[in-house]
Parts: structure tokens; sequence; C-alpha cells
């Protein structure tokens, strides 16, 4: 099974001054920045994949979450995607280089937002392995199977539309001779009419399937489609799981034969969940989780800067507490100071970033309190110090502490290589 992530130009500067929270002197971003695979050794992950909507302005969506400037979506379609992600060479050269469209950024159209014809050539300018016929999302799972003459016109409508896109796709991407393998997009309003929509599509030729819509179901929801799916079509018939959100449970999905699976999840937990940031292999197999440890940048942070208008404390005074949270945690991890001196620090620091609401610190206490613990376990276990990886190895504690971007995406990517190893490990198990 292999784990693709889901790029989102995720890149760190590789000479960051931790210290002085400063970018490398000229560095320029994009150029000297590493992306995950360049960074770490072994690469935290077996394939990348790409969404055109995060490269190109989906038609008729005025908010779409591009992320590549024009000169960017250009060179990457010049260079071909493997060179623009320096993905290539001989180290890469097997690993999938999966594009979809990213559905989600027109699932409110009437449309996808772009024709197969657009989509294959898209496929093809950039060089992509491996590429997702245009779908469009059906947002319901009704596990109770209702005929199509019982659910919203709109959504058979989507099941339609992403099928006749898929023999669309297909016919383009044989007329030109298969310069990537084709993944036909399975949508359905219900486990049998998924697995009705992946009958069609072997049907028209397809080897390959991509499962959408997943991302909002619960693990049994899951696991119910591929049941179904899989009773329907045949064993040689490989399946890639898009956008799967469930990643920490993939334990669970290893007897449905799905060959790829793509996640951002554990390079986004790093820095959006409210404890769960840095992973780490249990002896058991499993996932063991910390918080980070939060020291934000006291003149870059809204919640204090609205406390130093307020008059509750001085930016001097805060940024010496900060300063003095820093020192304390490198102390400890250098063999100087005591555990329980970081741990002060740290939270006396809290303690003022939670006075910067301007609210009553009583209401906090309990919050307070609560995160003292989790600081406290992490420092105690002090995870990063027997991390091997190549991000812990250099950054050391930075890598445990929550402030910009590129403390927190080092840690995703040290995230990403863990899961990496915990896939790995799952199946080796099974075998
Ligand atoms: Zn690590």
């Amino acid at each position: 099974m292999k784990f693709l992530y889901s790029d989102t130009q995720d890149y760190v500067d590789p000479e960051y001054d931790f210290i002085s929270d400063r970018n490398a002197p000229g560095r320029r971003r994009y150029w000297d920045d590493v992306y995950a695979h360049e960074l770490m050794t072994p690469a935290p992950y077996d394939g990348l994949l790409v969404s055109m909507s995060a490269v190109r302005q989906a038609a008729g969506v005025a908010n779409s979450k591009v992320r590549y400037s024009t000169a960017e979506e250009q060179r990457m379609l010049r260079d071909g995607v493997r060179k623009f992600l320096r993905y290539g060479g001989p180290k890469f050269k097997d690993a999938m280089v999966l594009g979809d469209c990213g559905a989600f950024a027109y699932a409110d159209s009437k449309t996808p937002a772009y024709p197969p014809q657009e989509v294959v050539d898209f496929y093809l300018d950039a060089g992509f392995s491996h590429g997702i016929s245009p779908d469009h999302i059906i947002f319901d799972c009704l596990t109770d199977n209702p005929p199509a003459r019982d659910v919203a016109p709109g959504v058979v409508e989507r099941f339609d539309i992403t099928l006749s896109n898929a023999e669309e796709f297909l016919r383009l991407t044989e007329a030109e001779g298969y310069p990537f393998e084709p993944l036909g997009a399975v949508q359905g309003w219900s486990p049998k009419s998924m697995a009705d929509a992946a009958v069609r599509l072997e049907k028209m030729g397809y080897r390959y399937l991509a499962i959408g819509g997943l991302v909002p179901l619960k693990v049994d929801v899951i696991k119910h489609v591929l049941h179904a799916l899989r009773n329907a079509i045949k064993p040689e018939t490989k399946i890639h799981l898009l956008g799967f959100a469930k990643a920490d449970s993939i334990h669970q999905f290893t007897n449905f034969g799905i060959t790829s699976f793509d996640s951002t999840s554990p390079l986004i937990r790093a820095f959006k969940d409210a404890k769960a940031n840095y992973y780490m292999e249990s002896p058991e197999g499993g996932l063991d989780y910390y918080a980070a440890i939060r020291i934000p940048q006291a003149i870059e942070n809204p919640r204090l800067m609205q406390g130093i208008k307020r008059g509750i404390f001085s930016a001097e005074d805060l940024q010496r507490r900060e300063e003095k949270a820093l020192v304390a945690l490198r102390n400890f991890d250098g063999g100087n100071g005591k555990m329980k001196a970081a741990l002060e620090a740290v939270m006396d620091y809290q303690r003022f970033l939670t006075l910067g609401e301007g609210h009553p610190i009583e209401k906090y206490e309990k919050d307070l309190s609560k995160m003292r613990a989790l600081v406290e376990r992490t420092l105690d276990d002090a995870p990063w110090k027997r991390c091997r990886c190549s991000v812990c190895s250099k950054a050391g504690v930075e890598v445990i502490i929550f402030r910009s971007s590129n403390r927190n995406k080092r840690r995703g990517f040290h995230n990403l290589g863990v899961y990496h190893k915990h896939v790995q490990r799952t199946l080796e198990k099974k075998r």
C-alpha cells in the first residue's frame, strides 16, 4: 500500500536560523527551500498527489485556493511536475506523481471546473505518472442504499457527469497513447451506487479506480463502501483512496486490496491539532502523539498585541518572558537545566498569552492546567531526543516548539516520516 502526500507547496528553509528566528541571508523562497523528500532520507512518502485546482484557477470559482502563481504554473507545465517538485532522478524515478482535479474546489458549482480535454492536456504537459478522471463530488453516503429515483436529481446528475467524464477522459488518454496511467474516479450516494459506478468504470477499461467523497465519512461507512466495491469488482483492479482523512486507522483497511491512498493529515496536525502535534511510533506498533510546546512570537501574535494595546502588559516584558521560555527549553534539552524550570517558564509565558484575551484569568485556569499536563508529558518523555529522523537529528528541540512555519512544517515532515514507517510496518505485520 503506497502512501502519497498531497502537496500544497510545503517546503522549509534548510538554513533557517532558529536562534535569531531568521531565514538564511539572501534566501529565495522555493529555489533555496527544500521539500520533505529533499530534507529527509528516506523520503517520508511513496509518492505525491498534485491537484489541478491548487495549480490553476477553477473556472467559475471566485475564491478557489490556488497555491501556485501563474509563473509557477507555467514552469511546472514547461519543465514537468517532477522537475518542479525536485522529485526526479534515479532516486524517485519509480515514485508515483498522481494528478487529480481537486474536486473540492468546485464542489459548489453545477459542473466540474475542468473539461476532460483540459485535464488530459494538463496531466500530459506536466508529465504525471498517473491521472484521475475529472469527477464531481457527492457528499451523501446513504448506507441503506436507496435507488436513484429516491435521491435528489442533483446527486444523480453528479453521478452521471462523473461517469461520462471518465469515459471521455479514457478515450482521450488512449488517443494520446497512455502517457500516464488513468484512474477512473468513483462517486456515488451509497455503497451500492459506488459499486455500480466502479463496475461501469471497469467495463470502460479502467484497471485503477480512485474512490472519492470519503473525507467526511466515518471509518465504518468507508469500510461499508469498500466491502460493496470489492464484492463487485475484479480482484486485480487497483484502488486508490482519495483524501483519506482517517489515516490513523489505516491498520483497519489492509484487507481491501488498496494499492494507494493520499492524506495530508500527519503534516496538518503538526500545527492544526489542539494536542496531537508530534507523532511517535509506540512500542506496540501504533502511533503515540505529543503536544508541541507553544511559544509563539510575541511581536507577531495578535492576542499579545491586543494585551499590549489594552495596557495589560508591555511588549518588553512579554518578549523577556518569551526569551526566558525559549532559553529554559534549550537549556533543558542541552542537559544544563531542569525540566521543572522549562515547564514553569513555558507556562508563565502561556499565562501571559492567555491574559492577552482580556478576560479574567480564572476563566482559563482549567485550560491552563490541561495545557500544563500536556507540556509536562512532552518534556518528561522528550520524544524528539529519541527520534533519529533527518529533521529531529538536525533541528533538535526546535522541532517540538510550536512557533513559525519553519518549525511547524519540520514537525509536519517528521510526522510524515513516522507515519510512512507506521504504514510500512502495519503492512509487514499483516503479511
Ligand atoms: Zn523526527
